[in-house]
């Protein structure tokens, strides 16, 4: 069996619901599927905004009803029949939304985000299903939330993995086996039954968890670009794409900052040897990219941008060199004000981070070192990072950039810069 997984994009309009009917009924499709749907388009975005009205004790009916009419306008272009059980499928979600919507309270705000927010994958997926047996695509929905437990981490909910998997394999082949199955991504439930959701974009995340646990074959994350690239298209020009990468090569990238796949979602697919595929849904047959268990001496190098950085660099007051103790307590600064290190060097008087201009975060750290040590900063820097890197990669990314600080290992080289926005480079 395969796992499917359609982002947000890919069911945006009633046209792409269409595409999506098209993507598995395509002979490379198997009948034994799995489809992990995101909310459609920005309904995330708008739900945050409505919970945010709400828990501000502000008006939100007008935001809710933009979430409302995006999905009725939506369902009426994808069923001519006025009758059809998917508009009280609807109507039973919005009611949930609106009661829930008027228990908001002005405390606990994670909690309640899940109660709400989580509602849009609901939406997507009964559309989904819906739709797919209206056009003879016959399927099973099944509520994800009774097979993903986690922890009560609100909105970056823990997964029990044992659970999971067992209950997951106590239903789910036998349904499969039978015909395709239609859920949500995005969201899990606690043992006491309170909804939780995995973090934003995190549909992808729960694909690879019904892979992992079902074994599947493989795994197809259906995006609007066509694989991966080595670059985001939006900042560098003559982006390639990558026939296939090793499992830790993606999960590297990530850690950079490219804004491929969530490591979270490559790990479970490497231990179990799942390979995993991104392809456009706008060309299903084109190859697109393949993440798995494969050797390459040397891929292209990829380019990796972030923005919006903070250079901060500690000195001994007394010239003294920088000591095991003095490290000590930078890391714990820096882990008690949850900054990242996202590049570190260190010198004789000195000892230099890059984290994530966070003010509130930076500040604080800051306040609490100022003791210790003469601190410098700067900022907004931008910190890219070259994987597998070459001389010229290095000489035309570098060409005429005030560099601030760099570092090379073997195959990848990072420097810091004053921000330059002659983008695409
Ligand atoms: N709908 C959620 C989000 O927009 C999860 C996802 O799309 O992966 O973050
Ligand atoms: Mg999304």
């Amino acid at each position: 069996m395969i796992v499917y997984k359609f982002g947000g994009a890919s069911v945006k309009n009633a046209a792409a619901f269409k595409n999506v009917l098209h993507i598995l009924t395509l002979p490379s499709a198997s009948e034994q599927v799995l489809v992990v749907v995101s909310a459609m388009g920005k309904t995330t975005n708008g739900l945050e905004k409505v919970f945010g009205l709400a828990y501000q004790g502000q008006e939100y009916a007008v935001a809710l009803q933009e979430t409302r009419h995006y999905h009725q306008e939506i369902v009426q272009e994808l069923f001519q029949d006025a009758k059809h059980p998917v508009h009280a499928a609807l109507q039973n979600q919005f009611t949930f939304l609106e009661n829930t919507l008027e228990t908001v309270q002005p405390h606990d705000f994670d909690r309640q985000y899940d109660q709400i927010i989580s509602v849009g994958e609901l939406l997507s997926s009964l559309i989904l299903h819906h739709f797919l047996c209206s056009q003879g695509f016959q399927n099973q929905w099944i509520d994800c939330r009774d097979y993903l437990r986690t922890d009560d981490t609100w909105r970056e909910g823990r997964l029990d993995w044992d659970w999971t998997e067992r209950q997951i394999q106590q239903d789910l082949p036998a349904i499969v086996e039978k015909q395709p199955i239609i859920t949500q991504g995005f969201i899990g439930r606690t043992a006491e039954g309170a909804t939780t959701t995995l973090g934003r974009e995190g549909s992808d995340f729960s694909a690879a968890i019904f892979a992992y646990c079902l074994q599947a074959t493989s795994l197809t994350i259906w995006k609007d670009v066509p694989g991966l690239l080595n670059a985001d298209p939006k900042l560098f020009r003559d982006t390639v794409r990558y026939e296939e990468i090793a499992y830790q090569e993606a999960i590297e990238m990530a850690y950079y900052g490219a804004s491929v796949i969530h490591p979270k979602t490559v790990q479970p697919l490497a231990q179990r040897c799942i390979p995993l595929h991104v392809k456009s849904f706008l060309h299903p047959d084109a190859p697109g990219t393949v993440i798995w268990n494969c050797q390459h001496a040397r891929i292209a190098p990829s380019f990796i941008l972030k923005q919006n950085q903070c250079l901060l660099s500690f000195h001994t007051k007394d010239f003294g060199f920088i000591s095991e103790s003095h490290l000590s307590s930078i890391f714990q600064a820096l882990s008690k004000h949850r900054l990242k290190i996202n590049l570190m060097q260190n010198s004789a008087i000195s000892f230099s981070t890059c984290v994530d201009a966070d003010d509130a975060r930076v500040e604080a750290l800051k306040a609490e070192l100022a003791q210790e040590f003469l601190i410098h900063y700067n900022q907004p820097l931008h910190l890219y990072t070259i994987k597998n890197y070459d001389q010229a990669s290095l000489e035309k990314l570098t060409q005429g950039k005030e560099i601030l600080l760099e570092q090379r290992s073997r195959l990848t080289f990072q420097f810091i810069c004053r921000p330059t926005d002659n983008f695409p480079h």
